[in-house]
């Protein structure tokens, strides 16, 4: 029991005599002692808990990995050796059985970069990263899942078929899209440059700071106050309507047939994938007009929720140094860029979305999120709040000086100051609950605690149990009062809390190294390496596993058996490569050789340590919910929750049940 909160409330509880006169006085440890074998009552309870949310593997099945057959996949896999696809990229040396190197995705000295070519997979003890051959050419080039796996193919000889919507017609299209955007890229360059079209985009970009090496690295350009020059231009290079259109660049007249350019009158910020491909455009008017920011429509190859502008060119120095700063407008990641500050992405003109943080967690562990201090601006960094909980992200909130945008304070201050801005700068969490409580207007208990709500709510969600309990803790002093009305506000604060006892460490793929619940890590890892039956693999259950990463490793275990009842391992493997909670793990503990006196007795000895962890937080949340129902003055639920606790009680003792209990039972 890790948390000083859970024990202050449960204290307070055995302080009374728990039931509606059963008589009966309890604490903790005189159920559970030390171990709970009593089987039956253990499957019996875990009735009473719902299914743990978001540990289905599936959700982390790599984006478009259903367009190729898994028989073509692992075909590709089977034909190539992870080693030899790293060694071009790593230098290797052997080590035992591994291979290492220095890690590419961290800055390092000594080589904690780890191939095992028996395995087929790599791990870094440095930064956690760790995959498999798959994972590793995705996280190098930036391609996804099916790019990675056709090219990998092609090199092998291996064909690698287009199924799904890479083929047909939407594809065939997608393809021509990618060289319009290119010659529409090079056409806006070209405007620039131009003597006299170009005149007042340059002048403006001179005013905003930009130098000429600024604007070639980022392809900027500007598109003349003309009606059909970029028409013109693509129809005379053999560039269809049809395409243009789909391309986003065209707007369709209304009363009349035809069309007009989209963009006119802009600078012009060619949008990148990762591949470096053009795939959509934002435009900043020149002089007045609305509106004053312009994006493409989304297109076959552009979805503005899921693209970052200048990720292309951030993406080594965010790998690098497992940062990014996220800023809201192109301007803002020019100038960052150009001050050094290399690692910094913009939305685009969208909330962050659940996909922009998918994408980040495949390079960088800390978010810097650098908004106006505007009202919007704090709207914005507040709606990331729900998104990042339990992201295994850190994210901090810069917030600049009134008056202030990112452009202007760079070009003023100077990188340093940004540095030392970013060093002081609140967690979002913190951030939040600082924003709660300096707006909380009325001068009320009640008014006050209302401030927090929406803060309190999102505390709930977090798995991070010292986190929750730090923050109850600040929040309460802010707004003075006491912690248990907080507490009382929130049952579930410390409901969860019992579920998921003492784990208090990140999940996500940098996590290095193991900090956790020892039989749950020793338990994963002798799964890893076959030494579980498949007796003591029935005995596994997700739910008990407090730490996420374990959770969600078993999970996937469990759903790939074999008909012995055993545990695919290589299936496994591969499954998980990518899993943002438990990829890493799987890695580190698939590659590490630990050593055991008795396999067997360790094996038995952490899964009763489970049973009885698990039977404990059990019975912690039915005295939480007979609580309550005591206090919300529910009788008969607190009969049948008391009935249910005395049971237990019996149980434990090895007496039978009564007749009366009889009420409880599923
Ligand atoms: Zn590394």
């Amino acid at each position: 029991m890790g948390s000083a909160l859970l024990a202050a409330s449960l204290d307070g509880l055995f302080e009374h005599r728990i039931g509606l006169g059963g008589g009966i006085a309890a604490t903790l440890t005189d159920f559970f002692p030390v171990c709970y074998p009593h089987r039956s009552i253990y499957d019996k309870l875990r009735l009473h808990f719902s299914p743990v949310p978001g540990g289905e593997i599936g959700a982390a099945t790599p984006v478009g990995r259903g367009l190729i057959s898994e028989d073509v996949i692992n075909q590709v896999r089977d034909r190539v050796d992870i080693a030899e696809v790293v060694g071009h990229h790593v230098s290797l040396t052997r080590a035992g059985q591994n291979l290492k190197g220095l890690c590419p995705f961290h800055q390092e000295k000594s080589p904690s970069f780890t191939v095992s070519p028996s395995r087929q997979i790599f791990h870094c003890f440095g930064c956690g990263a760790g995959g498999n051959v798959f994972t590793f050419l995705m996280r190098i080039t930036g391609a996804n899942f099916p790019e990675t796996v056709r090219e990998l193919g092609q090199k092998f000889g291996i064909d690698v078929p287009d199924s799904g919507p890479s083929t047909g017609p939407h594809a065939a299209q997608a393809n021509r899209l990618e060289p319009l955007n290119r010659a529409a890229t090079t056409w806006f360059q070209q405007s620039l440059r131009d003597g006299v079209a170009g005149a007042t985009a340059r002048d403006y970009l001179a005013s905003r700071g930009i130098r000429p090496e600024t604007i070639e690295h980022f392809e900027i350009g500007c598109a003349p106050a003309d009606w059909d020059g970029l028409i013109k231009a693509l129809s005379k290079q053999g560039f269809v309507q049809s395409d243009v259109a789909a391309a986003g660049l065209t707007v369709a007249r209304e009363h009349a047939s035809g069309a007009y350019d989209r963009f006119r009158a802009r600078v012009m910020f060619p949008i990148k994938d990762l591949r470096k491909r053009v795939v959509g455009f934002g435009g900043r008017i020149l002089g007045e007009g609305t509106p004053k920011y312009l994006n493409s429509p989304d297109t076959l190859l552009f979805k503005k929720g899921q693209t970052l502008y200048a990720l292309d060119l951030a993406r080594e120095a965010v790998a690098r140094l497992k940062t990014v700063i996220v800023v809201e407008g192109y301007f803002d990641a020019v100038a960052l860029h150009q001050a050094g500050l290399t690692h910094t992405v913009a939305t685009l003109g969208t909330a962050l979305t659940a996909e922009h943080i998918q994408v980040l967690r495949r390079f960088a562990s800390k978010v810097v999120l650098l908004f106006d201090p505007d009202q919007a601006g704090v709207r914005a960094a507040l709606r990331g709040l729900d998104l990042f909980v339990n992201s295994g992200l850190g994210v901090k909130v810069v917030t600049l000086p009134a008056g202030e945008d990112p452009d202007t304070y760079i070009r003023k201050e100077g990188p340093e100051a940004f540095v030392r801005l970013e060093e002081r700068a609140p967690s979002l969490l913190d951030f939040a609950l600082e924003h709660s409580v300096s707006t909380a207007e009325s001068s009320t208990i009640e008014g006050r605690i209302r401030s927090v709500d929406d803060v309190l709510r999102i505390l709930q969600k977090s798995e991070h149990p010292i986190e929750r309990e730090e923050r109850i803790r600040v929040v309460a002093e802010r707004l003075g009062v006491s912690q248990q009305r907080l507490i009382e506000r929130y049952p579930a604060l410390v409901q969860s809390e019992g579920r998921r006892p003492a784990t208090g460490q990140s999940t996500g793929s940098t996590q290095a190294t193991f900090k956790g619940v020892s039989e749950e890590r020793d338990l994963v890892y002798l799964l890893l390496h076959g030494h579980l039956t498949p007796a003591d693999v029935q005995r596994l259950r997700p739910e008990a596993f407090s730490v996420p990463a374990c959770r969600s490793l078993v999970e996937a275990a469990l759903s790939r058996l074999d008909r012995d009842g055993r545990v695919g391992l290589r299936l496994l493997l591969d499954a998980v490569a990518d899993h943002p909670d438990c990829g890493s793990l799987a890695t580190e503990l698939s590659m590490r050789e630990d050593h055991f006196d008795d396999v067997r007795a360790h094996v038995a000895g952490c899964l009763e340590t489970l049973d009885r962890k698990r039977a404990e937080a059990v019975f912690r949340d039915l005295i939480m919910q007979l609580k309550a129902a005591e206090r919300e003055g529910r009788a008969e639920d607190a009969r049948r929750l008391n009935a249910h606790v005395n049971e237990l009680r019996m149980q434990k003792a090895g007496r039978p049940s009564t007749g009366m209990l009889s009420l409880v039972k599923e």
